[in-house]
Parts: structure tokens; C-alpha cells; sequence
């Protein structure tokens, strides 16, 4: 895979924040495995990772499933297996990785609006309910009156085909109707947009 970095570091983020109480060597192990390009998907929800010795792997493959929203691989069945169970094993956070770093390299259509106000509303009609995601960013950029700061907003606002979107932006009291041509671009690139 080999990969962009940027998106790799956002994969890598996305593990963390699942996994918060995992060490660093879990990560830099998961992360070893996905950039030796060690994941393959076989199948809907069954994935197969290739052993690396050098971790300690004794056999040549792993599989990895996906049953109810958990994740088992086989390597729970070898003679470690009931120390193991309770675990998340590192195959496990190899192919979190690599379906992360998918999503994120997908491709979406989106719009952007930057605004500047003390208030603000992003108002969508219900009719793109379901087939239209927004997420925002704001940042303080000026608290001199402490109880009214004014906001540098960012929104995007996407989906998984290209359409146009009949908005209302309220910003300090200023309505405006909007009509957002959603057009191509990759799902990182919200990420990036909507980080603090
Ligand atoms: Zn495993």
C-alpha cells in the first residue's frame, strides 16, 4: 500500500481514539503489519493477515473476522489462545488500520462554508436527512466581549453521491438560502477540514 502519509496518520489516530488504554508498541506493532502490506481482504467482514516473525508470529497467515460488531482472529485458537481472548491482538489492529485508511481514501462529494459570526445555524431541509452529513469546526477567533466571542466556522457538508443541497446559513441574524453543488473529493480531506 505504501500510502499517503497523512492519511495514515489520520488511520492511526482513529485507532488511538478506539483504543485509548492500548500502549505504544501495540500501535507501532498494528502499524509495522499494515505497512508491510500484511492485510488483504478475503471476503465480506474476513480478512487475512500475513505472520511476521519478526512479531512473534508462528504461523504464516492470520484470519480475522467481523461478527456483531466484534472482531475475532484465529490466532485466539493457538495454545495462547484463553490468555489471548480477552485481548485485542495487533492482526485485529492491523486490519482496523487498514479499513480506517480505506474510508478515509474514499472518495466522497462534499461542500465547504467558512463563516464568520457570534451566531450561527446551519439549517438543512429534512428531505436530505440520511443522505447528507454535515460536521463543523469553530474556533474562537475574538472573545473581547466575553459573553458574545465571534466564531470562525467551518462546515462540510457531504455525501456519498454527487447532488445539490438547498441550505439555510443564519449568521448573526443574516439569513441566507444557499444551493450546495456537492462535488468531488476524498473523505480525509473533511477530516483535515473539520480538525480542531
Ligand atoms: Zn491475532
Amino acid at each position: 500500500m505504501g500510502g499517503d502519509s497523512s492519511i495514515i496518520d489520520l488511520a492511526v489516530e482513529g485507532l488511538r481514539e478506539d483504543f485509548p488504554s492500548k500502549s505504544r508498541s501495540w500501535v507501532r506493532r498494528a502499524l509495522i503489519r499494515f505497512m508491510k502490506n500484511t492485510v488483504k481482504e478475503y471476503g465480506e467482514n474476513v480478512w487475512v493477515v500475513r505472520g511476521l516473525p519478526e512479531l512473534g508470529d508462528k504461523y504464516p497467515t492470520y484470519v480475522v473476522r467481523l461478527r456483531d460488531g466484534r472482531y475475532y482472529c484465529s490466532c485466539f485458537e493457538s495454545s495462547w489462545g484463553l490468555r489471548r481472548k480477552s485481548e485485542i491482538c495487533t492482526h485485529i489492529a492491523a486490519v482496523i488500520l487498514y479499513r480506517n485508511y480505506r474510508k478515509l481514501d474514499s472518495d466522497v462529494y462534499a461542500s465547504v462554508i467558512n463563516i464568520e459570526c457570534v451566531d450561527y445555524y446551519l439549517e438543512i431541509p429534512s428531505e436530505f436527512r440520511g443522505k447528507v452529513k454535515v460536521v463543523k469546526s469553530v474556533r474562537v477567533i475574538d472573545a473581547t466581549d466575553k459573553l458574545n466571542p465571534r466564531h470562525r466556522v467551518t462546515y462540510v457538508i457531504y455525501a456519498d453521491e454527487p447532488m445539490e443541497v438547498r441550505a439555510r446559513l443564519i449568521c448573526d441574524g443574516d439569513v441566507r438560502e444557499l444551493s450546495l453543488k456537492l462535488t468531488r473529493t476524498r473523505r480525509y480531506i473533511v477530516e483535515l477540514l473539520t480538525r480542531d
